[in-house]
């Protein structure tokens, strides 16, 4: 058996499937034989990696908040802005909610998280609840660090402006950009699996377990935080304190409410304007599709194709995504599961892209203050699309995935293994 697992049986938390986990060597990682989803991986130096990724990464950003992070030059008026004046200048507009947003998921929850991990691996004399309440945090908060996605609405901005003036990156750019590969990098060296098993050990359990057969029909049940596989009447977690279910309360419910809300927000996002341009005593308000029309009759159409697909076309497909998902998790047809497994993961990935619009506008109105020459402000719109971005995350997470295995019948199989990063 190989070292870094005490107990080898994990209820796969997107199927419910009961696997065993075989010896995994370094590097590779073990896969659900039925949904494909990654169960733990197995890495080189398990506590160093993370550690050293995660203070790097502190670093950086500490780096990043020191210097000047872009730079606009139009008519020989130069602006520049650093990270933290980006939401000084929202607040100082009245937009303090995108303020707050922007300093949360870009710079406050990575921190965190960073924070947790090397506290978490540091093995320090921490008592087991500050150990629990650690890693409890630090698995919910992942899912709102946006650093990637921020980054890529700097870029679209850099595209924006290059038909007005001359843009340029500062010296803090760089240490940011690293800061966002070094989260990554620890995020990714993170294993919940393993971590957990560090935290404390699984609860034991008295019945015998059948490996290849759901959780559901043997009375188990996976916590939905640290993985440990509880009986299903027992609604807390031995190990974590978690409260759960055997699937979630109200799932469907919860799901649709959401998704109703956000498809009321869309109307007015999209209707309603997110843009205020003031140039040389002229007035121009844009929405969202007039953005991308605009930067494809500038010529910029990559840049136009991105903005039309993470600001409409995700949202919208979303959507669609998640009504079918609760349609079909109540009907009793057979269908392809394998296909709506994958739809929901990619629900579940491509959600927080949608973001980039709002970043975009961060950036546009805290660097173009040129006075009467230039200025940019956001609007009302954008806070709604912020919102439908939000409910639509909220939708996907509420939705329990293990509702799409439920009626499937359960073949014996065997764990995947997987070489590679
Ligand atoms: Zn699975
Ligand atoms: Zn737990």
């Amino acid at each position: 058996m190989c070292s870094h697992i005490h107990d080898p049986h994990i209820l796969c938390p997107q199927c419910d499937l009961l696997v065993e986990i075989p010896a995994i060597a370094i590097g590779q990682k073990a896969k659900c034989p039925r949904c494909h989803t990654t169960l733990t991986s197995r890495w080189k130096d398990p506590r160093r990696r993370p550690i050293s990724f995660a203070i790097s990464a502190l670093f950086m950003l500490l780096l990043s908040n020191l210097f000047p992070f872009v730079n606009m030059k139009v008519a020989g008026l130069g602006s520049e802005v650093t990270l933290i004046q980006i939401p000084q200048l929202l607040v100082s507009e009245n937009y303090t909610s995108m303020a707050s947003l922007f300093m949360i998921v870009v710079q406050l929850l990575p921190a965190i998280c960073m924070l947790s991990i090397i506290v978490l691996y540091m093995n320090t004399r921490l008592s087991a609840h500050w150990k629990v309440s650690i890693a409890r945090m630090l698995f919910r908060l992942k899912a709102w660090c946006m650093v990637e996605i921020f980054l890529a609405g700097v870029l679209v901005s850099f595209v924006k402006l290059m038909a007005y003036g001359d843009v340029g990156i500062g010296t803090s750019f760089i240490p940011y950009v690293l800061f966002c590969l070094l989260q990554l990098r620890a995020f990714q060296c993170t294993d919940r699996y393993g971590l957990w098993q560090q935290v404390g050990p699984a609860p034991r359990l008295a019945q015998p377990l059948r490996i290849g057969e759901s959780g559901l029909s043997q009375g188990l049940r996976s916590c939905h935080c640290c993985m440990a596989i509880l009986p299903v009447n027992q609604s807390e977690c031995s190990r974590c304190e978690t409260k759960g279910y055997a699937r979630r309360k109200n799932s469907l419910q919860w799901t649709m409410a959401l998704l109703v809300t956000s498809i009321l927000l869309y109307i007015p996002a999209n209707l309603l304007p997110i843009m205020i341009t003031q140039a040389l005593g002229t007035k121009i308000t844009s929405t969202i599709m007039a953005g991308v029309v605009l930067l494809w009759s500038d010529g910029s159409y990559p840049v136009a194709m991105v903005i039309f697909i993470a600001s409409i076309m995700v949202p919208t497909l979303k959507m669609l995504a998640i009504g079918w998902l609760c349609w079909d998790a109540n009907s009793d047809k057979q269908i392809d599961r394998e296909r709506l497994h994958v739809i929901y993961e990619m629900v579940e990935f491509v959600g927080r892209w949608s973001m980039i619009d709002v970043f975009v506008i961060a950036v546009l109105s805290a660097l173009v203050r040129m006075g009467k020459l230039m200025s940019i402000y956001p609007d009302i719109g954008v806070l709604l699309f912020a919102g439908v971005v939000i409910l639509t995350m909220l939708a996907a997470a509420t939705f329990d995935p293990r509702l799409i295995w439920d009626r499937a019948g359960v073949q014996s199989l065997k764990v995947q293994q997987d070489g590679g990063k």
